[in-house]
């Protein structure tokens, strides 16, 4: 089976034959159908209602339905979202629309797509989005994204500090954060304790995944 890059299948959990496993909704695991073999022992399965199979929630969701919020995306897909492969990762932060702004060396991008599949930092509690602050909100962004720190020309120089597409979208959220008279946040501090444990658990799907694209199956360690 091909890796699947956009990564749209169902991944299920269950015990069988003493082992907890994962493989994809296509076998339909979670109709009552007796027939179905187990992908690892090959013997029948049949479940009691308390080992039925359950959904692994996906930890992507749709950027362009999270107003106002920190992403992490990756041009080439959800699966290239993962420790290893930060190099691939990129940053935006969405408007209340949905239309994520980010900061490329083309300078800064207005998407309405391609964001279908990231993680979502939300940056403002939900209930707080009334129509007036979202206009507010629109109205910062927009007018922060013109600001000649983010031309095209200066992308790279912005990199060797190590700023780039995460420098603005990071930039961003201090200059709201001083608005209100909070604190600043460093890079080192929203990435320890906003990015990092939402990396983690999608590196962890993500090596499920693959060993399910390779094999029809992952068995847990
Ligand atoms: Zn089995």
């Amino acid at each position: 089976m091909q890796m699947n890059l956009q990564m749209d299948c169902t991944v299920l959990k269950f015990n069988h034959c003493g082992r907890t496993i994962y493989t994809f909704d296509q076998n339909r695991l979670q109709t009552q159908n007796t027939e179905r073999k187990c992908p690892v022992c090959q013997e029948p399965m049949r479940f009691s209602l308390l080992e039925a199979p359950i959904i692994v929630p996906c930890p992507f969701s749709n950027g362009h339905n999270t107003p106002c919020a920190f992403l992490i995306g990756a041009s080439l897909g959800p699966a290239f979202i993962s420790e290893l492969q930060d190099k691939e990762i990129h940053v935006g932060v969405t408007n209340s629309q949905g239309v994520v702004y980010s900061y490329t060396s083309l300078g800064i991008q207005r998407q309405k797509q391609d964001w279908e599949q990231c993680l979502c930092i939300p940056l403002v509690a939900p209930g707080i989005g009334t129509d007036s602050f979202h206009t507010l909100w629109d109205q910062e962004l927009e007018e922060f994204s013109l600001f000649p720190t983010w031309m095209p020309h200066r992308f790279e120089e912005e990199r060797e500090f190590g700023s780039c597409c995460y420098g603005f979208a990071l930039s961003f959220l201090n200059k709201l954060r001083r608005a209100q008279n909070s604190a600043v946040i460093s890079k080192d501090d929203f990435t320890q304790f906003h990015v990092f444990p939402r990396v983690k658990l999608a590196s962890k799907y993500i090596k499920v995944y693959q060993e399910i694209c390779q094999h029809g199956f992952y068995i847990a360690q």
